[in-house]
């Protein structure tokens, strides 16, 4: 093979491992931050580009300032909702500028960026970005398996969007070329750093977000059918749920087994009856 069939294969690699990482901006106000979003998105190898419910749709502003990222930038998607942007999504990292009072299973922007490299091979994943004024609500973290905040100055931690961008996108980059490619490994490794891992064979399957919550819907139902919750007062229960759920990251087999147990209940309440 010549050295630039190689290379082209190598991009090729890129190409199809760095298109599953969705950049998620949330009711951005400012288009000007999705231009910059999008030109921090290119710069690192990244293409998908979805908007969810943006107050300003991206305009002349948008496109300036998204430089040679204007690609990216006309091919975004956008959506209605954060739901319907994740739903194919196996894995979905939301970040945050600080702490919130629901805690979370974190991860480091390091940590991030190898997860999210190691899972793209499997299906679509996502890092999901917040509204400039006011983050992510409580309810769209609760759509996330992990959350990432970067380690900036306690006393001054929000970055801008579009360099909060920037960062976790360089992450993902960074782990793809250790993982993927021998001239950044060869030269990272000289350094005395570690080469990330690539996903092992054995390594379990996750359910992407939309059988996620068709586990949450059956799961709810089961509940009602046995009583645990009660209709009109369902409670904290399935937010309480969702979070022991999410911290246990069941696999597609133990999804499809809870799946049996579910109907199993719904059928013996039925029986009762
Ligand atoms: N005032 C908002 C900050 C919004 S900054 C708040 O208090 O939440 C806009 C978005 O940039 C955030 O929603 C998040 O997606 C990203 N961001 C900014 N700083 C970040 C940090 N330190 N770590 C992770 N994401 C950050």
């Amino acid at each position: 093979m010549s050295v630039s069939q190689q290379d082209s294969q190598e991009s090729n690699t890129a190409a199809t491992l760095l298109d599953r990482v969705k950049i998620v901006l949330v009711n951005t106000s400012d288009c000007r931050n999705i231009g910059s979003a999008a030109r921090a998105m290119k710069t690192m190898g990244l293409s998908q580009l979805i908007l969810v419910d943006p107050a300003e749709m991206p305009n002349g502003q948008a496109q300036a300032l998204a430089a040679g990222a204007t690609d990216v930038l006309a091919n975004a998607k956008v959506v209605n909702t954060l739901a319907e942007a994740i739903e194919d999504c196996g894995l979905v990292v939301g970040t945050s500028a600080r702490s919130r009072t629901l805690p979370w299973p974190m991860l480091e922007p390091r940590g991030c960026g190898e997860k999210m490299v190691s899972e793209a091979s499997e299906y679509p994943v996502a890092l999901v970005f917040g509204r400039e004024s006011s983050g992510l609500t409580n309810e769209e973290l609760q759509l996330c398996h992990f959350h990432v905040q970067i380690p900036a100055n306690p006393d001054y931690s929000s970055l801008n969007l579009a360099m909060a961008v920037q960062t976790l996108s360089y992450e993902v980059r960074t782990s793809y070329l250790l993982a993927h490619d021998q001239n950044y490994q060869e030269r990272s490794t000289g350094n005395g750093n570690l080469v990330a891992k690539t996903k092992s064979e054995d390594e379990e399957l996750y359910p992407v977000v939309e059988e996620t919550e068709r586990f949450y819907q059956h799961f709810e139902k089961a509940l009602k059918a046995t009583g645990f919750i009660v209709e009109n007062h369902p409670g904290l229960v399935m937010t309480k749920l969702r979070r022991l759920f999410n911290r246990a990251r069941p696999d597609v087999k133990e999804v499809k087994m809870m799946r049996g147990i579910f109907a199993s209940m719904e059928r013996s309440s039925k029986e009762k009856s």
